[in-house]
């Protein structure tokens, strides 16, 4: 195969129409990347729960996974809870957020978010949608959210602010199509977690446990600064080269929380 697409283009051009298959969706309905891995939909499932037992998500937010076998699928529930998300409930998306499987489920109006996260960002392999209750106000307050100790080092490189009005003008702030997704991925740019005003925030990460594990410190460490400022002294946050070797050996030990979150998540 490899042979003739180097040799002829034209084969090349229908290769790659070939991925995608006919249907009822005006441009066609995208092929599968194939079977994945039992274990990586139930670190999905056990995302979903983790993020709800943590009060990171409640009955809204998502949060995703690259698909293993191709960059260009990611795997999220259809809309639901994410408490009752099961592993029956996971599908398959193309990176425009079209569904590859739909048969008449129901899908969140949100997930360009995760779609075109994944085209900007090919380390990126875990997306999570939260509106998150304790960082809600520091996308609408001219207080940053900045790195308070050592558990959240990784929002020392900054935390930008998405405004939702500068792409999109008078909306409901939901992130219901491309256009604003991708605009939400340019203002996240390369970082770790972004705030949206009005709305909540998206971060990101190049697996399952550490999205979920940054996502709920993110709520933490808002939860935490809010308390430090209402000590009313000055608040001396993270250095950014403190942040950068917290942020290391954080990152080595992330299967701690990972592996109990998830068993807790699970035994329910
Ligand atoms: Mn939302």
């Amino acid at each position: 195969m490899t042979y003739f697409l180097h040799r002829t283009p034209s084969i090349l051009h229908n290769v790659a129409r070939a991925s995608v298959v006919p249907g009822s969706s005006g441009g066609g309905v995208p092929a599968s990347a194939g079977p994945v891995d039992p274990g990586l939909i139930e670190d999905l499932v056990a995302a979903n729960r983790i993020l709800a037992d943590q009060g990171v998500l409640d009955g809204y937010g998502h949060v995703s996974v690259r698909h293993p076998g191709s960059p260009e699928r990611y795997l999220l529930s259809r809309s639901l809870a994410p408490e009752l998300v099961t592993t029956a409930d996971i599908m398959e998306y193309d990176l425009d957020s079209n569904p590859v499987d739909q048969r008449g489920r129901s899908m969140y109006l949100e997930r360009f978010i995760h779609g075109e996260i994944y085209k900007a960002r090919p380390e990126v392999n875990a997306v999570v949608h939260s509106h998150s209750p304790a960082v809600v106000p520091f996308g609408v307050s001219s207080v940053p959210l900045r790195a308070l100790y050592h558990m959240s080092a990784f929002l020392s490189v900054g935390v930008p602010l998405f405004e939702i009005r500068d792409a999109g003008g008078m909306t409901d702030l939901l992130v219901r199509n491309p256009d604003l997704g991708r605009a939400l991925a340019k203002t996240l740019a390369d970082k770790p977690v972004a705030l949206m005003r009005g709305h909540g925030n998206v971060v990101v990460g190049s697996d399952i446990p550490l999205a979920v594990y940054r996502a709920v410190y993110t709520e933490v460490n808002a939860r935490l600064q809010v308390q430090a400022i209402m000590l009313g002294g000055s608040i001396t946050y993270l250095e950014p080269e403190e942040g950068q070797l917290a942020a290391i050996n954080v990152g080595g030990t992330i299967g701690r929380p990972w592996e109990l979150w998830k068993k807790k998540a699970l035994g329910k």
